[in-house]
């Protein structure tokens, strides 16, 4: 039709370019071993373009699939860029997966080159013999190294050796694949995600709204998340993208490592799921650090305990924003920040509205669906699965003949069972398969674990579902005291805790402690193994 608007591409050359004009003098920093590398965007882009050339001369063509095996790091943004600006793929691999999903993910998307950390060589050394689509493997190292891949390079000798001259970055189609992620499949086989350029551009500008993470030029932004972990929640592009300082941790994850760049970087955004923030409360309960720069916590992955949202606001000063996410989705779908009405609400019920999952993004639709195949009234009561649609949510999983059941007219299924408040927020009640069924009713193992959480004496707490004889499943609390009180917390304690916090009928039939709650490759309780070990283990008659 005449008269519109110009067909602009929206890829991540844009993004690349803008950031190069605009914040030529802004820092990128990342901890290598007890010091700090420093470059500017400037610098960057110099080696994106040195990058992008490399990759041409080892053959790796439009489309083709470059995996990344590294932690967050320089090195890995610039990959982030070079790979999808040139027209290939990224694919950035979870290093924490099991050695049989990893071969199985990159012979899957048929990677040809692999980017490896040098630390993490021992890794990949072992699956190399099982990788026949790679045919080139990229060490990337601050020194000399060592390595039984073949064929292999370094990647500073490479990008030494490489024209210095600027790339010819094509004009990219905006529905062109930019990067590829495979969900860490806690059943069957991991499954790929193909994110399109469109989907990221338009997702970096919805993490930079103000209601959303926020991120402007002036912050300082620290993704703890792994960039193999839904692209650390997107948040290397849209850093780039408004010109952000941007910090990365390496691989010094210790809550002591974090204490540090938060207050030696001035970190303002600071992004990672509740483990790793549960790990520095710890730290920052017995021991001083200045976290007065943060600015804001994204947290998401799994559900932030309401107990570590209130804690870090009120010790600590430092502002919790609560998000739900999921790989399928680029990440980001819901952030719970307070609408203006809420700002002169009781202290409680603001903590209970934070500690939702949120509301949905702007550029994300969602509803909730019952057994029956009928939307949820918005009630805060209901519970149903939650659906979502938009353009940065998955149509189907790559090379996957079974997507289908993920999806239902047009919606993706998010397998997580929710209820949403007559405002809009929603409250993730449990993932379909944690819920405890008692006798044909739901128990959110997500809220026991919550409220189990907030006990003076509890370090982290796991539910999951037992058999019963008479109710079908009953809930059993696992339970790790904080290292003070170990020996010192007894079953009836937890339960006499919960008594006056949750239904009579929810409460736990038994409590076990245990040394530490298992975790999956992202970081998040890895109920499947608790089940596992539980699976026998005998309630008592209640
Ligand atoms: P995986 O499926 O490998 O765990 P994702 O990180 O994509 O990988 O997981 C997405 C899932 O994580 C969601 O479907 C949901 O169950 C859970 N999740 C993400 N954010 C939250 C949150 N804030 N609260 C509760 N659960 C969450």
């Amino acid at each position: 039709m005449d008269g519109l608007m110009m067909d602009f591409p929206l890829n991540l050359n844009y993004i690349l370019q803008r950031a190069h004009k605009l914040f030529p003098r802004k820092e990128i920093a990342t901890k290598v071993g007890s010091a700090m590398h420093r470059y500017t965007y400037a610098d960057f882009y110099e080696r994106v373009n040195r990058l992008a050339h490399v990759l041409d001369s080892l053959g790796v063509g439009p489309g083709d699939r470059v995996g990344t095996f590294a932690w967050n790091t320089y090195r890995h943004l610039e990959a982030y860029f070079a790979i999808p600006c040139k027209g290939s793929v990224l694919h950035t691999l979870n290093i924490r997966l099991f050695p049989e999903q990893i071969v199985y993910i990159i012979n899957h998307a048929a990677d040809k080159v692999i980017l490896v950390d040098q630390t993490l060589l021992p890794l990949l050394e072992k699956l190399a013999g099982r990788l026949p689509t790679v045919k080139h493997y990229i060490v990337m190292a601050d020194g000399a190294y060592q390595t039984t891949l073949t064929p292999h390079s370094s990647y500073e000798q490479l990008l030494r050796d490489a024209p210095s001259g600027r790339y010819a970055w094509p004009e990219i189609p905006e529905n062109q694949a930019a990067a590829m992620c495979y969900t860490s499949g806690t059943t069957g086989n991991p499954k790929g995600v193909l994110y399109s350029h469109r989907a990221i551009v338009l997702h970096s500008f919805s993490e930079c709204m103000a209601d959303s993470v926020g991120l402007t030029e002036r912050d300082t932004v620290m993704p703890v998340v792994p960039m193999f972990h839904a692209n650390a929640w997107g948040l290397p592009f849209s850093a780039t993208m408004v010109g952000s300082r941007q910090v990365y941790p390496g691989p010094h994850l210790q809550p002591r490592d974090l204490a540090e760049l938060i207050q030696e970087e001035k970190i303002t955004v600071a992004a990672g799921v509740p483990t790793i923030w549960l790990g520095l409360y710890h730290l920052l309960e017995r021991e001083r650090y200045d976290i007065s720069s943060l600015r804001v916590m994204p947290v998401g992955g799994s559900a932030a305990p309401r107990s570590m949202i209130e804690g870090y606001q009120k010790k600590l000063g430092a502002t919790i924003l609560h998000a739900w996410g999921m790989t399928e989705m680029t990440p980001i779908g819901t952030v719970s920040q307070l609408k203006s009405h809420m700002l002169s609400w009781p202290e409680d019920e603001q903590f209970a509205i934070r500690a939702k999952q949120g509301v949905m993004v702007p550029g994300v639709e969602l509803r909730g669906v019952d057994n029956e195949g009928k939307e949820i009234p918005w009630d805060g009561q209901i519970m149903g699965e939650l659906q979502v649609r938009g353009p940065w949510i998955i149509r189907e999983y790559y090379h996957e003949p079974n997507s289908s059941a993920s999806f239902m007219d047009g919606w993706f299924r998010t397998g997580d069972v929710v209820t949403i408040d007559p405002e809009g927020y929603i409250q993730i009640v449990d993932r379909t398969k944690d819920l405890v069924k008692s006798g044909g009713e739901w128990i959110s193992t997500v809220d026991l674990e919550n409220q189990i959480m907030g006990h003076p004496k509890v370090l982290e707490a796991a539910v999951i579902a037992v058999s019963h004889p008479k109710w079908q499943e009953r809930p059993l609390a696992c339970v790790v005291p904080k290292p003070d009180f170990k020996d010192h917390l007894t079953g009836e304690e937890i339960l006499e805790y919960l008594r006056s916090r949750v239904a009579r009928w929810w409460l736990p039939d038994d409590v076990v402690f245990i040394e530490s709650v298992p975790k999956t490759s992202v970081g998040k309780f890895d109920k499947k193994v608790l089940r596992e070990r539980f699976k026998n283990h005998i309630l008592p008659d209640m």
